[in-house]
């Protein structure tokens, strides 16, 4: 087993006790603004831990992508804003990440009081884990809490070199709560274990779908990546999405799926079209040239809800359609309908798997909707973490 993580309980924190903390508050934003808190509300329960104690909450995050410069669409000063409004509460919002100016705005922060650093990939350091920036990172705090599950695979500086350079480190409520959530999917699931796979691509998913091949009694493959699987089998599959690359692979996976008794579930039949714009959409068994699949049909549907009904335990990542086009949205819609019906214990994982879910309305049906993507992939994969391992060493 596992090292336990260091707690928050653990830390010594004293009224004013500066807390540095690294969030995920890497959210989708629209016209300036954040187009979905899921990820900011995720983060209360640590932050509201710490202003109990009278720490000076330092959150730090990640945006986007800015490559190390500092670019204006990515500042976490709309997202501060957001959390400002969420928790009912001033917060200080520093226009630089690491530097004279942010330790002496930390200086004006009262005890239980919150402040937010801008965009820690405004700096090259962070992604290249320089010594340099991450101890000036752990310089903002006396203590170092983690709750970011889903930068937990990144061996970044504020995931990795910060932790390494604090006095004292901990892991915060909400990566508690993922760690417990997702290991019992890799420590005695119930069985039936069930997953079900979608999504566009098969690169993506390899590792995941390799290693749950070795641990599952039943993978439902579905989305766009049942066409490289389809075409694996020789079946038609249109102007489909195929990654031709992965035809082998898939061949490959398929053989030895069925050397050990793992079932694979492919969709039996399809909703297809021209492309996703075409006016035209019909459901067929066998998909026709010019044509493409862009969701599995009723037929797949009813199959499967029975499949997962029966399951002790499902695993869910990946849309099973090109669920954001409304022609295409029933099946991912209704699988979410019967992972939810399901009497087992179910975990979603994945940014577009989590949003489908949500916009199902059936969130408070799954026992744990991961907030992580690449992270709670690799976690489900097996992988040790980089932000965990260090966490864990801490432990000792
Ligand atoms: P997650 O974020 O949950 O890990 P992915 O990012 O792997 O999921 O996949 C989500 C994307 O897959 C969505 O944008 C969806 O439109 C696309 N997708 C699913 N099925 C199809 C399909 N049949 N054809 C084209 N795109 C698809
Ligand atoms: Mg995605």
């Amino acid at each position: 087993m596992a090292r336990p993580l260091p707690t928050l309980a653990e830390l010594r924190i004293e009224s004013g006790t500066p807390v540095l903390v690294r969030v995920d508050f890497n959210v989708p934003l629209q016209a300036g603004e954040v187009a979905d808190d899921t990820r900011i509300r995720a983060a209360l329960p640590t932050i509201e831990h710490l202003r109990e104690r009278g720490a000076k909450v330092v959150l730090c995050s990640h945006l986007g992508r800015p490559k190390g410069k500092h670019v204006a669409a990515y500042s976490l000063e709309p997202v501060a804003a957001k959390l400002a409004e969420i928790m009912d509460a001033e917060i200080i919002f520093a226009h630089d990440t690491v530097g004279d100016e942010v330790a002496s705005l930390l200086d004006e922060v009262q005890p239980g009081g919150v402040m937010v650093i801008e965009n820690l990939r405004f700096h090259k350091g962070e992604k290249s884990n320089e010594p340099d920036f991450s101890q000036q990172l752990a310089r903002l705090g006396r203590a170092y809490v983690n709750d970011a599950f889903g930068a937990m695979h990144r061996a970044h500086a504020s995931v990795v070199g910060a932790a390494e350079q604090s006095e004292q480190i901990a892991a915060g409520l909400l990566v508690e709560a993922e760690v417990k959530a997702l290991d019992k999917l890799l420590h005695g699931p119930e069985r039936p274990f069930i997953a079900i796979l979608g999504g566009a691509k098969v690169s993506d998913k390899i590792g995941v779908i390799e290693s749950l091949a070795r641990r599952c009694d039943g993978i439902l493959v579905g989305g766009a990546m049942a066409y490289t699987f389809l075409a694996a089998q020789g079946r038609p599959v249109g102007s489909s999405l195929v990654e031709t690359e992965k035809i082998l692979l898939a061949k490959r996976l398929l053989e030895r799926c069925s050397e050990r008794g793992v079932t694979i579930y492919l969709p039996v039949d399809h909703v297809v079209a021209a492309g996703p714009d075409a006016d035209q959409v019909e459901t067929v068994k066998e998909i026709p040239d010019g044509k493409a699949g862009f969701d599995i049909g009723p037929e797949t549907v009813s199959r499967w809800a029975d499949v997962i009904g029966r399951a002790g335990t499902v695993f869910w990542n990946g849309p099973v359609g090109m669920f954001e086009v409304e022609a295409f949205s029933s099946g991912t819609m209704a699988i979410a309908a019967a992972v939810a019906d399901c009497d087992g214990y179910t975990v979603v994982g994945g940014g577009d798997s989590a949003a489908a879910v949500k916009r199902s309305g059936m969130s408070e049906k799954f026992d744990h909707i991961s907030t992580g993507g690449g992270a709670s992939l690799q976690f489900v994969e097996g992988k040790e973490l980089p932000g965990l391992r260090t966490l864990r060493l801490w432990s000792t």
